[in-house]
């Protein structure tokens, strides 16, 4: 496995809408294996594959709603979210804006339809920070970012008034 680079906001990369995988090779496991480190070096909860360049539809998310110490690494290859309920209001960033959070509007329950990394479909459902990655990333793959959903990039006292300081995706 092997650290990549994450594209900053900026990059034109970013703005672009990712191509379908097809191939459930080793260079996708490569790329998954290598997100998910880069990710978790990063201290993030979920990275998108143009997030580091490439322009096709995978993702991983960390789940956190787990026992302390038990996180785990979902991936999710072509998702699609399927279903969606409630409402979250609260602070969200990304990796490829350091530092910088604001409150975004998610669905607290989202349900999507992947592929694993070997092309098998497969269902699953977030809730929470869970949802928000998933939707969060997901809008990735379409070339968008967190920053055209919320009013404006919150200040430092903004952001200390929330209990949790933010999660970058
Ligand atoms: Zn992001």
């Amino acid at each position: 496995m092997a650290l990549r680079n994450i594209l900053k906001q900026g990059d034109e990369t970013l703005t672009k809408r990712c191509r379908p995988v097809t191939e459930f090779n080793d260079r996708l496991h490569t790329l998954l294996d290598d997100m998910a480190e880069t990710m978790r070096q990063a201290d993030g909860v979920g990275l998108a594959a143009p997030q580091v360049g490439i322009l096709r539809r995978a993702v991983v998310v960390l789940e956190t709603n787990t026992p302390e110490g038990e996180e785990y690494v979902i991936e999710l290859v072509n998702p699609q979210i399927i279903d969606a309920d409630g409402e979250q209001e609260g602070p969200e960033g990304c990796l490829s804006v350091p530092g910088s959070y604001g409150l975004v509007r998610r669905p607290m329950h989202v349900k999507v339809r992947a592929q694993d990394r070997n092309g098998n479909f497969f269902e699953l459902e977030g809730e929470g920070l869970t949802a928000r990655a998933f939707c969060h990333e997901c809008d990735h793959l379409d070339g968008h970012m967190f920053t055209e959903l919320c009013d404006h990039i919150l200040t430092d006292e903004e952001l200390s008034a929330y209990h949790s300081r933010g999660e970058d995706q």
